[in-house]
């Protein structure tokens, strides 16, 4: 095989008479962070669990550190993390329990998994909570063990599956640097976000999904230049379309979604001009990101 440690082709899963993931193609490189995007009921999870082996595709291929899922699941798997979307630490065992209870199911010795204890916890940022029952820690403390967890048998791959919903910015930004410091060891991590800024910050490339179709890939800059390339101009605070009715001539597009108006600008003088001092609107004048991006693309935000 390739150099892909993950690669799906034409990959389909129906459910009912339902195609949720509908000829689905892409692949992830060794030591590359992909993200995996789309809007709730997008597939990503289904995409997941075929990838992993605990669902089965309907048509297609699906390669994991060079083995065939769901058949070579089982091989595969010793290489693979994973933080699935919901924690499913042992709330009555310690920190430190939940890791070794871990390492027995991957097959490894009481003593190997010990001697690894200390480093997950210093990854993890939880020397001090070694012994703490898991039902005592923040959210994001159990996310981080959960992350250390899927460590445990040294992955080369860390699939993880809403790494960061739930939780506040901080504990956010803490879980971004240890993934970080993931793909500086040279590990390669899939992983699915509804969480525009995060992919920014942590995918060297990603897929948008809908409907269990791809609809756009690429690097996160290239897509934002690709879809966009220009500024905007968000203004809150008024009737939308009333305000559209009035900007539109001096944007190249525009766009509503909620009770925002985006204008989408190459000169954004034209704007400013008319909306200075206007009394209770505001404006906010930005480069493009991603969420541009995925509301250009699907007419949907991305947190629905
Ligand atoms: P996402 O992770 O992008 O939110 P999912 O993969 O969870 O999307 O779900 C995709 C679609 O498949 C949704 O419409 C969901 O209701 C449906 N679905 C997921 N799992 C099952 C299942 N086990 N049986 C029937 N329908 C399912």
């Amino acid at each position: 095989m390739s150099n892909n440690t993950i690669e799906l082709r034409e990959v389909l899963k129906r459910y009912g008479d339902k195609n949720v993931v509908d000829g689905l193609s892409f692949h992830v490189r060794a030591g590359e962070c992909f993200g995996l995007l789309g809007p709730n009921g997008a597939g990503k999870t289904t995409t997941i669990k075929m990838l992993l082996g605990l669902a089965e595709p309907d048509a297609g291929v699906v390669s994991l550190c060079g083995y065939r899922v769901p058949s070579g699941a089982r091989f595969a798997r010793q290489r693979v993390g994973v933080v699935p979307q919901f924690d499913n630490l042992d709330p009555d065992f310690s920190v430190r329990e939940n890791l070794l209870v871990f390492g027995r199911y991957f097959g490894l010795s009481a003593s190997k998994t010990r001697a690894m204890v200390p480093d997950l916890l210093e990854f993890a940022r939880l020397e001090n909570k070694a012994d703490a029952r898991v039902g005592e820690l923040s959210g994001g403390m159990k996310r981080r063990l959960t992350l250390a967890r899927s460590l445990i048998n040294d992955p080369d791959v860390l699939v993880l599956d809403e790494p960061t919903t739930g939780l506040d910015p901080q504990a956010r930004h803490l879980i971004w640097v240890r993934l970080r410091s993931l793909l500086a060891r040279g590990k390669t991590i899939l992983l699915t976000t509804h969480f525009m800024e995060e992919a920014e910050r942590l995918c060297d490339r990603l897929c948008i999904i809908e409907e269990g179709r791809k609809i756009s890939e690429g690097a996160p800059s290239e897509l934002v230049a690709n879809e966009i390339g220009c500024d905007v101009i968000e203004v809150y605070g008024t009737a939308p379309v009333a305000l559209r009715d009035e900007l539109a001539p001096l944007a190249m597009r525009t766009e509503i979604s909620g009770d925002t108006l985006f204008c989408y600008v190459r000169d954004p003088e034209p704007i400013h001009a008319r909306l200075a001092g206007r009394a209770g609107l505001r404006y906010l004048h930005r480069p493009a990101n991603l969420e541009d991006v995925f509301l250009r693309l699907t007419g949907r935000e991305m947190q629905d």
